[in-house]
């Protein structure tokens, strides 16, 4: 057999990127005022800013879009998908969001009272933020393994279960439900092992607290248990999955990730107790329960979605994509979060620049210099992202200065990710010239999206 793990499709549908010149970048950075949320999408080559509703659907889903159902109750379309999502989660009741962090407000809505505690391997922001917002607090307890970039474990998103049954012993009184999030988003998708989700499963159980799954990811789960858990090398990813859910007892989903499409979400329960609650917050805020804030078209779209993210030769060079940029990197001496993940890479931006103080903010000016480079758009993860300006005018900083590249499902092919080790490589011997900035103006909260800044 070879070994080029090739893209397993080929290209319908083009979609031009637009070169542009060095002097061109330097121009359109300095008007988005050295922030790259603030440009203009078709100003940038490759986009790896997020996998989130990025992707390219098929054509088969494109096909599926035509058949959508657009009735106001009882959609074709709404019956089609349950039967996937039915199958996949073997749970009973299948609820359609417009996103993921909808599919959250509605069921924490519905089951959550203020004072009360989640804990999780990490939670997404959104969780975190939509948990908050009803006075619950949000609880990480991922291993400390998951803690340590340059580590490797080959499932740095499990839940510490001696961490987790203290907790429960403490406060079981203040906690409605476990969670787990499947990839754990921290770290670009490190994957959770079926014997951790069984043992936390099992741990709730004997507690009493259901367990509910955050799936946005649950397919590239599914395909690292295949390649890294013993026992597994010869189970279909579909039944992986369906083991997976199996000891959930309802899950909340993001299609924009697995689902493989532009928009959507859903929430799914084993069990009649939240359903009413669920369906009567969803009416308010969504939509009636057959559609839940979506078009018919949408619903097709993602039922042939969480069909074709299952597919294992598509798992499999998904997951390649991300390793093989990490194997780029190492052979440039560029430091990255390890083991790659399944939907992203977190380059070190201290091993690019090491010199650079704190406060010129690394790893903004690494990603400010992958744009003037070579054009293309990653995200800070670093001091910009989570440091804070306090009244005195100082501030605190990040742990780590990350810079996060993260891959649209289906549509950058390996030329670009060489391309774009290329340019990586090339900005660490240009390290001397690579500035760095001060923030002039910012929000008080989030200031990643919106802060103005200069160079230094
Ligand atoms: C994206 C994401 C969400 C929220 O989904 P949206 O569709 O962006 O609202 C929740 N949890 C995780 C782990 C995610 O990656």
């Amino acid at each position: 057999m070879p070994k080029t793990l090739i893209e397993p499709f080929r290209i319908k549908s083009v979609e031009p990127i637009r070169m542009t010149t060095r002097a061109e970048r330097e121009r359109l950075l300095v008007a988005a005022r050295l922030n790259v949320f603030q440009l203009r999408a078709e100003d940038v080559l490759i986009d790896w800013l997020t996998d989130s509703g990025t992707g390219a659907m098929s054509s088969r889903q494109w096909g599926a879009i035509m058949e959508g159902d657009e009735s106001y109750a009882g959609a074709r379309s709404f019956y089609r998908l349950q039967a996937v999502v039915q199958d996949i989660t073997g749970m009973k009741h299948f609820v359609p969001t417009h996103q993921g962090r909808a599919a959250e407000k509605v069921l924490f809505t519905a089951v959550c009272r203020k004072g009360e505690l989640v804990p999780n391997n990490s939670h997404f922001d959104t969780t975190r933020a939509n948990l908050e917002y009803l006075g619950v607090e949000a609880l990480d307890l991922v291993i400390p393994e998951g803690l340590q970039p340059a580590l490797l474990h080959p499932f740095k998103g499990n839940i510490d279960l001696e961490r987790a049954e203290a907790v429960l012993q403490v406060e079981g009184h203040r906690i409605p439900f476990g969670m787990i999030t499947v990839t754990n988003n921290t770290g670009g998708g490190q994957p959770v092992s079926m014997a951790n989700i069984r043992a936390y499963a099992q741990l709730l159980r004997q507690h009493g607290k259901p367990l509910i799954m955050d799936v946005c990811r649950f397919a590239e789960n599914a395909m690292f248990i295949k390649l890294r858990e013993p026992g597994y090398e010869n189970t279909p990813v579909r039944e992986i999955a369906q083991e997976m859910f199996s000891y959930a007892d309802g899950c909340t989903m993001s299609a924009k990730k697995d689902g493989m499409v532009n928009m959507g979400g859903f929430i799914a329960l084993r069990h009649d107790t939240w359903v009413d609650g669920v369906r009567n917050g969803l009416i308010m805020a969504e939509g009636f329960p057959t559609y839940g804030g979506l078009a018919g078209r949408d619903l097709e779209a993602m039922a042939v979605g969480l069909e074709e993210g299952l597919q294992e030769d598509y798992l499999r060079y998904r997951l390649r994509t991300a390793e093989y940029l990490g194997e780029r990197l190492e052979a440039a001496g560029v430091g990255f979060v390890k083991p790659t993940g399944g939907h992203a890479v977190y380059i070190d931006a201290r091993t690019v620049l090491p010199d650079m103080p704190v406060a010129h903010y690394p790893a903004w000016a690494l990603c400010n210099a992958l744009y003037l480079e070579g054009g293309i758009r990653g995200v800070e993860i670093g001091s910009v992202m989570f440091g804070k300006r306090l009244a005195d005018g100082s501030e605190t900083y990040h742990r780590m200065e990350l810079v996060r590249l993260a891959f649209p499902r289906r549509m950058y092919t390996q030329s670009h990710f060489d391309y774009a080790a290329e340019v990586i490589a090339e900005l660490r011997h240009k390290a001397a010239g690579i500035r760095g900035v001060r923030i002039v103006r910012q929000p008080p909260f989030l200031r990643h999206f919106t802060c103005e800044c200069e160079w230094v």
